[in-house]
């Protein structure tokens, strides 16, 4: 059955082959159906007018009622521009043309009544309009109310495909077609919130006829993409809970003899329970499937250790995988120090293991007799075969996709292994549950005793020569000192010659130390090198840029300071902090800026200095940022929501989560009469939106 909504968008009045061709390029429309989910994302009331007393500049636009007292044009050439005085009975402002001059000249009249719309600028205490929308009060044509404004992009407008022109098609779209808009909600859930039936929802939130009507049909539409994204992932959940075996380990003799004789220090409370609910999963004959979360040094590491142990408790292997090489060989100089102590045999792989030396790793994986292998995409290879894998750990750092992590699961013919991803900085709640909502949650919310917080300041780049005798009294006392620069791929060559004219400015202040840099253009074996002088001491400055961000390790690292720190978004600036403080001593955060910050810029450091609580920074970082930015490209395609926002719809996330999985519960199968049309719709939404192909 196919419906009007299917319709190549060609076919709608209004549109044509050329303007088709350029909605699909732009705004990925191809159907009717697309057309009608292209919401606008803001309203502008012109239900509401004000008098020019009332004009201020914080205003993203004004309606205003008055007359053109007269027109002038200043300056000439490409600098000439026309200006409208303006006024009503409370004052008077300036409309300014630079384009189309002679057209407004012709159509626009001084001395009749207008009604004039746009964004008002001020210019010392006057204020001005440029390019406004005027229309004689007496030809008023717009029903009033609230104007959609969509999403478009410079080709579009180049065109003359504005708002108005999408409103007119949509009017089209609903014209032809509203009769068919099907119920996507059963109706109990439409009583129970109070929604809009999904075709009143449709006509609102491109025609709204007020604020309440509209807030109730961006209310319902939101609930109804979370909802349907929730109840995909809790079936996902479901499906592996009831139909995959897990490899059920039981004995806990050689996690006990480590845990006995040795473990470095006692664990946290949060690590004790987070270890539970992870042994209670890998005993309990299902497959376990985990997030592990915990803010940067609340001890990840020692917990992924344990939960190892178990398995090879049971005559199993376990696998880690890292996102980076250096990540991979930091993991392995960790874990080495606790397999060694067990006598337990453990490997790293990665891109540049040599052949040879690859050969006998596979055999003796083979075989069974390596326990434990650390490393990077390598180990998703083929050739890589595990005797049994009973664990595999994902240390994602938010750059595996969900595809890759089930590439993992693979790697056994009967039984999948038991999965725990784990994260290299706390995710918002409302991240989390969307990216991991197929998963179980365990969160260690609790750092280890004795830690001192690390002290964060904020200072401007004049103050570079008091921060450098700061840093030489801590090298005097026997710490080490990162300085990063940011390293972003688009401008990457000009960064890399910041980094070293940064190199070269802080050898000549500091000409009798020996100072290591690291950069992601050097090769793996020039950055181990100066990872090891740098580990060892023997450099007391690294130099370097983000490529230091994931999980290095060095204790004695007490200063962190971050060069042109308003260029990084807060989970990384706090993913950066949490390199120092591992140590016993006092640390220290210093981020420089320019003088000049961004209003958004002064907050990010603010809030830096402000906590050191990761999961805090968080969600003020996805409050400004966004999903898809915070998260980097790879999974942003599951963030690529159409209406709803997991910055600011956490509430209805919430909702739409418990809903779905009551739901679960009641009719796994969803085969209940009165749940067809949600099973229907689901499936239709899996045959044709991008963003569940993603995570299937
Ligand atoms: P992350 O969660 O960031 O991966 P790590 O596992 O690297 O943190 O741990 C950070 C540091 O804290 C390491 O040096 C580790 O040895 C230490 N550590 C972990 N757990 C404890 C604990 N319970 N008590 C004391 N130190 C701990
Ligand atoms: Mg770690």
């Amino acid at each position: 059955m196919t419906s009007i909504f299917e319709t190549s968008i060609e076919f709608l009045k209004g549109v044509g082959p050329q303007r088709a061709t350029l909605l699909q390029k732009e705004l990925k429309i191809f159907t009717f159906g697309d057309l009608l989910q292209h919401y606008p994302f803001r309203y502008e009331d012109r239900t509401r007018f004000y008098t020019v007393r009332e004009v201020n500049e914080e205003m993203p636009y004004v309606q205003l009622k008055g007359r053109i007292t007269r027109f002038e044009t200043v300056g000439s050439a490409y600098k000439k521009r026309l200006v409208g005085h303006f006024a009503d009975d409370t004052g008077s402002l300036e409309l300014v043309w630079f384009q189309g001059i002679p057209w407004v000249m012709q159509k626009i009249k001084t001395g009749i009544p207008y009604i004039v719309f746009g964004k008002p600028n001020r210019y010392g205490k006057s204020y001005s309009i440029a390019h406004p929308e005027v229309e004689p009060e007496s030809e008023k044509t717009e029903k009033g109310g609230l104007q959609p404004v969509y999403p478009l992009t410079e080709k579009l407008r180049a065109r003359h495909v504005d708002s108005k022109f999408i409103s007119r098609l949509l009017q089209e779209v609903l014209r032809q077609g509203h009769k068919n808009i099907r119920e996507t909600l059963p109706d109990q859930l439409l009583r129970r919130f109070g929604f809009p039936s999904k075709k009143e929802a449709m006509i609102s939130i491109h025609f709204p006829e007020n604020p309440a009507v509209l807030s109730a049909a961006q209310h319902r539409l939101k609930f109804e993409e979370l909802f349907y994204l929730q109840l995909r992932l809790l079936k996902m959940k479901l499906v592996r809970y009831e139909k995959f075996r897990g490899q059920e380990f039981k004995d806990t003799a050689i996690l006990t003899q480590f845990y006995n004789h040795h473990l470095p220090f006692p664990l946290t409370e949060a690590q004790k329970k987070v270890i539970r609910e992870i042994y209670s999963d890998m005993k309990s004959g299902r497959q376990m499937n985990r997030l592990l979360q915990g803010d940067v040094g609340s001890g990840k590491t020692i917990v992924a250790f344990i939960c190892m142990l178990l398995v090879i408790g049971g005559q199993a292997q376990a696998a880690l995988m890292a996102p980076t090489e250096i990540l991979a060989q930091q993991h392995f100089n960790n874990l080495r120090k606790y397999a060694d102590a067990m006598r337990l045999p453990i490997a790293l792989l990665t891109g540049s293991t040599r052949k040879a030396i690859r050969k006998v790793l596979h055999e003796k994986l083979q075989s069974g007799e390596l326990k434990i292998l650390i490393g990077t995409h390598a180990l998703l290879e083929e050739e890589v075969k595990f005797h049994r894998l009973g664990l595999a750990i994902i240390d994602e750092q938010h750059r595996f996709g969900v595809a890759q992590r089930s590439k993992l699961w693979q790697k056994n013919a009967e039984t999948y292994p038991h999965v725990l991803v784990m994260t290299a900085t706390p995710i918002p709640r409302t991240l989390a549950m969307t990216l991991y909502g197929d998963l179980d949650i365990s969160v260690i919310d609790e750092m280890p005793k004795g830690r001192k917080p690390i002290k964060t300041t904020h200072q401007f780049d004049s103050h570079r020569l008091q921060v450098n005798a700061f840093l030489r009294s801590q090298i005097d006392a026997g710490r080490q000192v990162y300085i990063v620069y940011p390293l972003i791929e688009e401008s990457e060559k000009l960064d890399l010659k910041h980094l070293m004219d940064g190199y070269e400015s802080i050898s000549r202040a500091f000409p009798d130390l020996a100072i290591s840099i690291l950069h992601g253009q050097m090769k793996s074996e020039a950055k181990e090198f100066e990872m090891t002088r740098f580990l060892k001491a023997e450099t007391k400055i690294m130099v370097a840029t983000t490529v230091i961000e994931v999980g290095v390790d060095v204790p004695n690292a007490s200063v962190m300071v971050i060069e042109s720190a308003e260029r990084f978004g807060l989970s990384q600036l706090h993913q950066l902090r949490g390199r120092v403080g591992r140590g016993a001593e006092q640390s220290y955060c210093i981020l420089l800026t320019s003088y000049k910050l961004s209003a958004e810029a002064r907050l990010r450091m603010n809030t830096m200095v402000r906590t050191n609580n990761g999961f805090e920074i968080a969600e003020t970082d996805l409050e400004l940022r966004g999903p898809g930015d915070l998260m980097g490209t790879q999974q942003s395609g599951l963030l690529d929501l159409l209406i709803a926002d997991l910055g600011k719809d956490g509430k209805i996330l919430q909702d739409a989560r418990e809903v779905a999985g009551t739901l679960l519960q009641q009719d796994p199968e969803l085969s209940k009469p009165e749940n067809q049309p949600i099973k229907a719709h689901l499936s239709a939404l899996r045959k044709t939106a991008v963003n569940w192909a993603k995570i299937s």
